[in-house]
């Protein structure tokens, strides 16, 4: 139907715009260029096809394969996002793409993105315009080739005196510093390059024009000239997990709060979902069922947010609850509980089964248990011996989720993976993804699945929550 030129930002899976997200999310086909981030990518359905045209044996393809490319899949009427690095727009050769599909009459879209000019400064810690320093920025490229028309004026660049944000300029950093010297700036002059920014790979180069020939500066880099770079507002790379590239591994339903925390303490998070929730066996006959007669019951104990969220949308009205207690495991089924409106009379201050039972009042009563298909028997088994007459009903069942080959890269050269549940553990062993060196669990029966599968166990979670996770691979990493 349409095509969208869609901007993917400077690399921080963050600041991918939220329009950006709402096209990937129904797109059919996805041409992207060589991101190193696979995260973006999942947000496009599973079914969707991906194509890269920025990897191939021999180069990159063609622009004008690319455009045809694009002006074929919209005409048959697919909902096609090209992902571009940073904006489109932006020496991203977008204008060349939307100039072919206005000629072909295919309707597109331009989704700007942010651009790695003014971000990756950002993420260094330089504004690129400051009250006193500079009231204009200029961006421009150090590859000659992007313009082989028109020679850069570099002397007439360096007249104006405000910043010069150089993409694409590492290979020429000395020719570029020494055209802008002949223009008249002053050796002196502040320069920072960062390379890779927004990203856990993040270096940031400090130096002056006089310096930048010396420097050593890999690409893909963004430099910045003029006073701005005089400026350290450093704050990305001082988060306390900056750097650090971590491993989420729960259902593909969940893995956003987990990573959202991650990022919050500047850690690279690859979301690698290993499990997804699907409809119990018998498609959810014998939940209905219970849903329908939950009053009947004294006690209703939820080990999941997962099995609340699968429950009450069946018990349709909440006075069918009657007189019937709710019990949680922890804290984040309380919390799915309380979204709605339902108070958990009863949570252990420890999160795992065995403590249920230790609070758990004796019977003799009912007692219904919705739960996922595979799960341990210690709590029925404990509640039995405490007199319940106790349903087990399967509420969901987890399946393996095969991970992408982009995923299964970005996890290799991470330093930490999550582990939330036993089943999280099983399926991505089995999916036969690397495994990061350290190692961190929610609780002791995530790690004891861990361990009995040959793991070396380096942090287990207490409390066992999503955010005792997140604080105990804090002090790990940080210590
Ligand atoms: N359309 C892109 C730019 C494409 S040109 C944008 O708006 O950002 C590619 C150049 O962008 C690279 O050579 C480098 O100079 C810069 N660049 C892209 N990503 C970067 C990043 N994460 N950190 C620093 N520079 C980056």
């Amino acid at each position: 139907m349409t095509v969208y030129l869609v901007g993917a930002g400077p690399g921080d899976p963050g600041l991918l715009t939220v329009r950006g997200a709402e096209v990937l999310a129904r797109a059919d086909v996805v041409v992207h260029d060589r991101l190193a981030e696979s995260s973006l990518l999942d947000r496009a359905p599973a079914s969707a096809e991906r194509i890269d045209v920025g990897k191939r044996p021999g180069g990159p393809v063609h622009q004008d394969e690319i455009n045809d490319l694009l002006v074929e899949r919209g005409r048959a009427g697919q909902e096609v996002v090209r992902l571009k690095g940073g904006d489109p727009f932006v020496f991203g050769r977008g204008g060349e793409e939307a100039q072919a599909l206005l000629d072909a009459g295919v309707p597109f879209e331009v989704v700007p993105g942010i651009t790695s000019a003014v971000a990756a400064p950002a993420y260094a810690g330089v504004p690129v315009t400051h009250r006193g320093r500079a009231a204009s920025f200029t961006v421009i490229t150090g590859h000659s080739r992007h313009e082989p028309e028109r020679d850069t004026n570099w002397e007439a660049l360096a007249r104006s005196g405000d910043t010069i944000v150089v993409l694409m300029g590492v290979a020429h950093r000395a020719d570029i510093a020494k055209r802008l010297m002949d223009g008249g700036l002053a050796a002196s002059t502040p320069v920072v390059a960062v390379h890779w920014g927004t990203r856990p790979e993040q270096r940031t180069v400090r130096t002056t024009l006089g310096a930048l020939a010396d420097v050593e500066l890999d690409p893909p880099a963004t430099i910045v000239i003029g006073q701005v770079a005089g400026l350290d507002l450093a704050w990305y790379e001082r988060k306390p997990l900056f750097g650090v590239r971590v491993v989420v591994t729960r259902a593909r339903e969940q893995a956003s709060d987990l990573s959202r925390r991650l990022r919050d303490l500047g850690a690279f998070t690859v979301e690698l979902p290993a499990i997804e929730i699907g409809p119990p066996a018998d498609g959810g006959v014998a939940l209905a069922d219970a849903a329908a007669r939950v009053g009947e019951y004294d006690w209703v104990v939820f080990t999941s947010a997962n099995a609340v969220e699968r429950f009450l949308p069946l018990v349709a009205d909440a006075r069918r609850f009657g007189a019937a207690r709710i019990a949680a495991i922890g804290p984040g089924t309380a919390a799915a509980l309380a979204a709605r409106s339902l108070i958990a009379d009863l949570v252990p201050s420890e999160f795992v089964a065995e403590a249920v039972l230790d609070v758990f009042p004796g019977g003799p009563g009912r007692v219904l248990l919705p739960r996922a298909a595979v799960a341990r028997d210690v709590l029925p088994d404990g509640l039995r011996a405490k007199r319940w007459e106790v349903d087990v009903v399967d509420a969901y069942r987890t399946q393996p989720v095969t991970p992408s080959a982009e995923a299964l890269e970005a996890a290799a050269t991470a330093q930490a993976i999550t582990f939330t549940s036993s089943s999280t553990v099983t399926n991505y062993l089995a999916s036969g993804a690397p495994v990061p060196p350290l190692v961190a669990c929610i609780g002791p029966v995530t790690a004891g699945t861990a361990r009995a599968a040959g793991l070396v166990v380096d942090v287990v979670a207490d409390p066992h929550t999503i955010e005792g996770l997140v604080e105990a691979l804090r002090r790990r990493l940080v210590g």
